[in-house]
């Protein structure tokens, strides 16, 4: 029996009232209880309003399938460059001023509408496009920011590996110097567009052990690149699991301006905020959600918006949410100002995806059984930030951050 004929059925079968309504929870109810972004400039809301009419339109239609077959839709990548919504607020010759307000603003409403999308920003141009532009040289900018920008290439970032992850500074990949270029060998792991047919910048130690990046396009010779299945979270992107075997990288390929590991640093760092901005957008979805569905849903003869309990909880969301919103609009003007310190981007990360998980949680709760029905938004949101409280940096690694920065001490290790 196919699913329209099984609701039929039912129909027929439980004519008296008994049959549950459907709720409409897709509204967006755009929560800014400090008024946040009131004063938002006309440039930066054109930039989230298109943002959202990409999402209403051309995601949240086809998302949910793509995240349950877990498949890659390549084309809203492409969309989101044709849109101009890739650049994560990277200056790129041709393009328009995108300011650094305008990225964050993309980065929450993308992952408002689906954290899979939100991290092919993330990946792309937030990582990939970023390290061109800061490390290339005049000749790779010219060959690859357009392209990216445009999301006609794909970009990557491979600095995690297998056995190196938090400890990323210990990677242990080689690139050994031959004539007119360098070998590379080692393995990458987690590498989000590491296998669909772009450029990735890899990370490797070479001569005298010091770390430089190195693009490699992903049909050079020796690399290998498998996608990690079986992934609770962000379903409807792709990561890989890359092996580098004697893979040729011509000496033009080698990003001057990436000299050592800290420069891998600047460009995570640089990212840290838009992965709270992407935190933000996730709460935001699971709050509207739970907003809704507390004024439809009827227990004990009354909606559960009723209960004091429910308004206590819907209370601390709002307020918790209003706290992201604060901290990532703040941390972003410091950013626009040039003072935005390292520690307080892993503040910023630190509470909006810690306070997110909590926010999301809840709101699952608060739905009942229909919580962790993917056709209800937040479960997608639920496993999605799982991702995000890990990458760039976990939430652990974010506290260290900044409890060394509070006593003097280093409790890495
Ligand atoms: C979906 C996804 C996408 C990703 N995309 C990319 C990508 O595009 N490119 C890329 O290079 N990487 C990517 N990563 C890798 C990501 O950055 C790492 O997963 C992250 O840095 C954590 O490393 P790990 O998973 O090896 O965990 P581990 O480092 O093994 O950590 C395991 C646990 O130990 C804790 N821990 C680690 N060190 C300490 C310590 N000193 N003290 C106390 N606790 C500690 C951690 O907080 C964590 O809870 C991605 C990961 C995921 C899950």
């Amino acid at each position: 029996m196919t699913s329209t004929a099984a609701s039929t059925q039912l129909h027929q079968d439980f004519p008296f009232g008994t049959v549950e309504p459907e709720y409409v929870l897709s509204e967006a109810l755009d929560p800014d209880p400090a008024s946040v972004f009131t004063n938002v400039s006309d440039a930066d809301r054109a930039y989230w309003d298109r943002a959202r009419a990409f999402v209403q339109d051309e995601v949240l239609p086809v998302i949910a399938g793509y995240w349950e077959r877990a498949e890659y839709p390549l084309h809203l990548l492409k969309r989101l460059g044709e849109l101009d919504l890739l650049r994560d607020g990277i200056d790129v010759d041709g393009f328009p001023a995108m300011s650094k307000m305008a990225a964050g603003l993309v980065n929450m409403e993308i992952s408002r509408g689906d954290g899979s999308v939100g991290t092919i920003i993330a990946v792309q141009g937030g990582l990939a496009l970023r390290s061109v532009a800061e490390c290339g040289s005049d000749e790779q900018r010219a060959r690859w920011l357009g392209p990216l920008s445009r999301g006609e290439d794909y970009g990557a970032f491979a600095l995690t590996e297998p056995t190196h992850g938090s400890d990323s500074v210990a990677l242990e990949t080689t690139a050994t110097a031959v004539e007119g270029g360098f070998l590379l060998n080692g393995e990458k792991k987690w590498i989000g567009n590491g296998s669909i047919g772009g450029v990735t910048v890899v990370w490797a130690r070479g001569e005298g052990g010091a770390v430089h990046g190195y693009l490699v396009p992903q049909d050079s010779p020796g690399y290998v690149a498998t996608t990690i299945e079986g992934k609770a979270s962000l379903r409807a992107i792709w990561q890989a699991h890359i092996r580098l075997e004697n893979v040729f990288v011509p000496a033009a390929n080698v990003l001057p301006g990436a000299r050592t590991f800290k420069d891998a640093g600047r460009v995570l760092l640089a990212t840290r905020l838009g992965v709270a901005w992407s935190a933000v957008g996730h709460a935001t979805a699971c709050y509207e959600t739970a907003v809704q569905y507390a004024a439809q849903r009827q227990q004990f003869g009354r909606p559960l918006a009723a209960s004091q309990i429910i308004q206590e909880r819907l209370a601390r969301m709002h307020s918790e949410l209003a706290t992201m919103q604060l901290m990532v609009a703040q941390m972003t003007r410091l950013d626009e100002e040039g003072v935005l310190t390292p520690v307080q981007a892993s503040l910023a990360k630190y509470t909006c995806t810690r306070t997110a998980r909590g926010i999301a949680s809840n709101a699952r709760d608060l739905l009942g059984g229909n919580g962790i029905l993917l056709q209800n938004r937040i479960a997608r949101h639920l496993a999605d930030i799982e991702a995000i409280h890990t990458y760039e940096g976990t939430e652990t690694v974010q506290a260290l951050i900044i409890g060394r920065s509070i006593t003097g001490i280093s409790a890495f290790a």
